[in-house]
């Protein structure tokens, strides 16, 4: 069944803010290796090929359901970050958003009993559960750390295992 006009955009719109994810994380990475974490910009790079993934899935279900998708405009990235704890806390804050537009989406879906896009998106807010988790994790490591330079580059270094 063919995509409701207002549903289509709503998921198009999400497909930008999937890329959109993937080169803020692109650029997170960039600015830890810069500062030397290693570990964290491994997780990022993990992260942002993560974010791609949830473009492409989201792309696959417009054309499923006979939509076209349009390859709207990605925003630049404007932060720059040096010290891992605000790299981890803007993530956090960025999941807690794609989450609630997620939820948007789903609503919206309800609303219009497109019960085949509820069924879809129970994945992405089953991953953004996930998403908002390990962000934490991440954000609770680094804060947990503080100062010492000793105990942020091993929990670095552990960030490197993903
Ligand atoms: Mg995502």
């Amino acid at each position: 069944m063919k995509l409701n006009e207002s549903i289509r955009k709503a998921l198009n719109d999400q497909v930008v803010k999937e890329f959109y994810s993937a080169y803020l994380y692109r650029s997170m990475s960039s600015d830890m290796k810069a500062a030397g974490y290693k570990g964290y910009a491994h997780w990022l790079m993990k992260q942002y090929e993560e974010e791609m993934e949830h473009g492409e899935k989201i792309i696959a279900y417009i054309e499923d359901r006979d939509g076209t998708v349009d390859f709207g405009q990605i925003d630049a990235v404007t932060s720059r970050f040096d010290c891992p704890l605000k790299v981890a806390e803007a993530a956090l804050a960025h999941e807690q958003y794609v989450s609630e537009s997620i939820r948007t989406i789903f609503r919206a879906a309800r609303e219009e009993g497109d019960i085949e896009t509820e069924v879809f998106l129970q994945w992405f807010i089953t991953e953004q559960i996930e998403e908002e988790s390990s962000s934490t994790d991440v954000k609770n490591g680094f804060e947990a750390a503080g100062d010492c330079k000793g105990l942020r580059f091993m929990f670095d270094a552990q960030l490197g295992n993903r």
